[in-house]
């Protein structure tokens, strides 16, 4: 039989390789910075078109190529960064793998200038698709410049697979942050659109740390340096009371490269153990370094992980550093187990001065008037409808038993009514309704006609204010409360790019924005029910639910937005609810179209048939 194995030719294996290094616009521009980084540049410039999908340029003034290093750029494992194989052990620079360039080639329209300080002129290539297209000689500034147009244009699955712009471009902007956080001494600009997004000049680490962030970072950082004889740390931890909702703010960088590591980021959450709330995350931008040799760098193609030898030293000497770093700078509390965890100030309100206590004096209030009125809500569950009926009841009619039962709990309330009931004449509202208990803060209990209903207090709430606050964004009429003093909210730069885009739907809930600057938003108007000191939290969990969620289209933005307010102002696990409240809640969730499950899929309540709760006793 004849012999069937060829060799995959050169743009066919390009286009494979380019699958590992090019997932999405973003790892072009990380590849494209860090080769500008390596090249010695003390300026680098980015431009970005519609999320990198039409245009991701590099502009740098570094050491440039020489005419045939433009062309051999492109070649397939084509470095001039190591020679053999031992080089990988002592590397200093970023790129060593020589594939980056010849993978984007494979993938899209690259353009590329560039020029050497000591040459008169320079170089123009174009190339598309591995194909070279044309090299001129060409009068162009010191250093080189890549644009890379229309990336997959030639694999239509992997464009099609893409992420709308507005996802793809936070992609890159978590990148740029990434290699600019590493290189404070290197100046860079971030166009976005025609617009300059960033403009960061060289400085130091502090300093480019608060300038991506906004200058309200600067009093948030606790500065953490060690140095040991495997390991030395430098870099900036963010005090306990600002850790996020999301995980925005974790940044590790080993030799200036930064990586992923949750082994790492464990050790830091450990040492901020006790200090910040659960399910918050502790911001931090740390350099680590040490022994080149001790780190394979080379595990993987995007070079985002790491291996070190021995992880488990580093590990005991960060988690030490960062708690001395958090006690040194007196942001952790002293320690006392004797005291009661019920009398600590809540978090909310731990920066707040006391406010004067005033005397409110009911001009209305007629003693000798009797009152039939229910008695007012708390604020927070005045946001529950009121009670309607026992619609909710129905809905169990014919689920198991037959009415009329004569072990009903009514019989049994019948009878302590009885002893009791006779001494307060009109029975209110509330009394006759069917009897609710919340079950330690967490769960409301009451019957229905076939047994047992439990119902989770906190994701009933969020499925009823989901449903809400959805039809006020769909029918666009929410209610709107102005606020006296308007809101004046610090965010990052990035963070205010979400917000934008999220404007419009936010405003069909009830928000009014005034103005929105680079780093602050003015909020004039919340939706009705809202609190003041809660919009900060609402706005903080919607950044963070859309940098991890996937709300792209207006549709999911507007489910996101429902589902964050939901979540946020829902009464939660632990909260005192009174009779009232509990039966408005229950009555509320029944008149929902889908009661059965929380926004997040979770269920909402169980049944315990009499069935059941009988079979126990046998
Ligand atoms: P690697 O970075 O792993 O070496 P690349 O494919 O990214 O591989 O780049 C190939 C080579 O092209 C680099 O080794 C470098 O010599 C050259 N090069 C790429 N970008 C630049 C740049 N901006 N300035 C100067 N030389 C560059
Ligand atoms: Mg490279």
């Amino acid at each position: 039989m004849a012999d069937i194995i060829k060799l995959l030719p050169d743009h066919v294996a390009n286009q494979i390789a380019a699958g590992e290094v090019v997932q999405r616009p973003a790892s072009v521009v990380k590849e494209l910075l860090e080769n500008a980084i390596d090249a010695k540049s003390t300026s680098i410039k980015l431009i970005v078109k519609d999320g990198g999908k039409v245009l991701i340029q590099v502009v740098d003034d570094g050491i440039g190529m020489s005419v045939t290093d433009a062309r051999l750029s492109f070649e397939r494992h084509a470095t001039s960064k190591i020679q053999k194989a031992e080089d990988l052990f002592k590397l200093d620079t970023k790129g060593f793998r020589g594939e980056a360039l010849a993978s984007i080639a494979a993938i899209a329209h690259v353009d590329m200038q560039s020029r050497q300080e000591n040459e008169e002129v320079g170089t123009h290539l174009k190339i598309e698709g591995s194909k070279v297209l044309s090299q001129e000689v060409a009068a162009v500034p010191k250093g080189t410049s890549i644009a890379v147009k229309n990336l997959f244009y030639n694999i239509p699955a992997r464009r099609n697979f893409l992420k709308s712009n507005q996802v793809e471009f936070r992609h890159i902007t978590d990148e740029f942050h990434r290699v600019a956080l590493a290189h404070p001494d290197i100046s860079f600009h971030f166009y976005n659109n025609g617009n300059e997004l960033f403009n960061l000049p060289k400085t130091n680490h502090r300093q480019r740390i608060v300038n991506i962030f906004g200058v309200k970072t600067n009093q948030k950082l606790v500065p953490v340096t060690e140095e040991t004889q495997v390991l030395k740390i430098s870099g900036f931890i963010l005090k306990p009371e600002f850790a996020k909702k999301s995980r925005g703010e974790q940044f590790f960088f080993v030799n200036n490269r930064f990586i992923k590591s949750p082994y790492l980021n464990h050790a830091i959450l450990a040492a901020y153990e006790g200090l910040i709330r659960p399910s918050t995350y502790p911001g931090y931008f740390l350099n680590l370094e040490v022994d080149p040799a001790s780190i394979d760098i080379n595990i993987h193609p995007t070079k985002t992980e790491v291996k070190f030898d021995d992880e488990h030293t580093l590990y005991a000497i960060l988690r030490s550093t960062v708690k001395h770093s958090l006690g040194q700078f007196n942001v952790m509390p002293a320690l006392d187990f004797e005291k009661d965890q019920n009398l600590d100030t809540p978090y909310a309100f731990k920066n707040k001065g006391a406010a004067i206590p005033r005397v409110a004096v009911d001009s209305s209030f007629n003693p000798f008037q009797e009152s039939t009125q229910k008695k007012e809500l708390a604020p927070r569950h005045s946001s529950f409808i009121k009670p309607n009926t026992q619609s909710w009841e129905s809905l169990y009619v014919g689920l198991e038993s037959e009415k009329g039962n004569s072990n009903d709990f009514s019989s049994l309330q019948f009878e302590s009514d009885a002893i009791t009931g006779s001494l307060f004449e009109s029975k209110t509202e509330e009394e006759t309704a069917t009897p609710t208990f919340q079950l330690k803060r967490k769960y409301i209990v009451t019957t229905i006609k076939s047994g047992m209903l439990v119902v989770d207090q906190s994701k009933a709430h969020q499925r009823v204010l989901y449903e809400r606050y959805l039809k006020n964004i769909t029918i666009k009429k929410a209610v709107s409360q102005q606020l006296l003093f308007p809101l004046e909210l610090s965010f990052s730069k990035k963070d205010i790019v979400l917000l934008r885009e999220m404007a419009e739907s936010m405003t069909t809930l009830g928000f009014v924005f005034g103005k929105i600057g680079e780093e602050q938003v003015e909020i004039t108007g919340v939706p009705h029910l809202v609190k003041d000191s809660e919009v900060q939290n609402i706005l903080d969990e919607l950044i963070a639910d859309c940098q991890q969620g996937t709300a792209t289209d207006g549709f999911s933005q507007n489910d996101l937005l429902a589902k964050t307010m939901a979540k946020t102002l829902s009464v939660k696990t632990g909260e005192y609810l009174d009779r009232a409240s509990q039966q408005a809640l229950v009555n509320d969730l029944f008149a929902c179209k889908d009661p059965l499950v929380s926004p997040f899929n979770k269920p909402v309540y169980v049944t315990i048939s009499e069935n059941e709760i009988d079979n126990k006793f046998n």
